[in-house]
């Protein structure tokens, strides 16, 4: 993948990484919206945590401001590795390089250090200062798997740092990387959802559906992505 990268152009990286994630979004949130809002309706209404269904107009807002993320994740991948900057990285070629423990430590260490990001950053989003950017994302207060991306260019541009930073960082594989953006991309279509199943109502740890529903619902508490920890510890849960 790294030689392959290499060979590209940075133009044909940039085209790579619109196809790749625009892929992701409709195989995530795409296929999520298509489940619960419209093969499945009926039968999976009583999971519904507010009982109302989105406007076409809010859908049509929310698919408009993720177009624009996919273009500008898609755009800021290029910082790290365009032929220029990609050989000051920690990038490197092959798993055997630092061996599949490492490798697999480094997805585990991506996922909680992404957590922290998202947190801080997330709590940064709701000051004065920087919630006209990210008022678009909650002008869905009743979220869909199609919320998910739902961002202000500038929030776009705010969540992928943490992509664009790490590769300086820690050494990192590429498909490190592409694994915490494909488990974003699930845990956020499942946490926009706007639906639950019960034997995920009482998670502890793992932020569910619906904590993340009441963040949206009442703009304030549950700031937190994958996990509580943060939320519990700085007293920022909403129940
Ligand atoms: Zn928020
Ligand atoms: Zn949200």
């Amino acid at each position: 993948m790294q030689e392959t990268l290499s060979k590209l152009s940075d133009i044909e990286i940039l085209c790579s990484f619109i196809s790749l994630s625009s892929m992701r979004y409709a195989l995530t949130s795409g296929v999520f919206f298509m489940v619960f809002y419209i093969v499945f309706k009926t039968q999976l209404t009583h999971l519904k945590i507010q009982s109302k269904y989105p406007l076409n107009k809010d859908l049509k807002r929310e698919i408009k401001y993720s177009i624009f993320t996919l273009l500008v994740f898609s755009l800021s991948m290029l910082i790290p590795l365009n032929h220029y900057v990609r050989p000051f990285t920690f990038i490197y070629t092959y798993v055997s390089d630092f061996g599949i423990f490492y490798f697999l430590f480094s997805c585990l260490a991506l996922v909680i250090l992404h957590d922290a990001y998202f947190y801080f950053t997330h709590r940064l989003l709701h000051h004065k200062w920087f919630k006209r950017f990210h008022v678009i994302h909650h002008q869905s207060t009743n979220p869909t798997p199609l919320t998910a991306l739902s961002f202000h260019p500038i929030e776009a541009l705010i969540q992928v740092l943490f992509f664009i930073i790490i590769p300086f960082i820690m050494p990192v594989h590429i498909f490190a990387i592409g694994f915490l953006g494909l488990f974003l991309f699930i845990h956020n279509a499942y946490g926009h959802s706007g639906f639950e199943f019960s034997f995920l109502k009482n998670a502890k740890i793992y932020n569910n559906s619906i904590n993340h529903n009441l963040h949206h619902k009442h703009y304030h508490g549950n700031y937190g992505l994958y996990f509580t920890f943060w939320d519990n510890l700085l007293k920022t849960r909403c129940n």
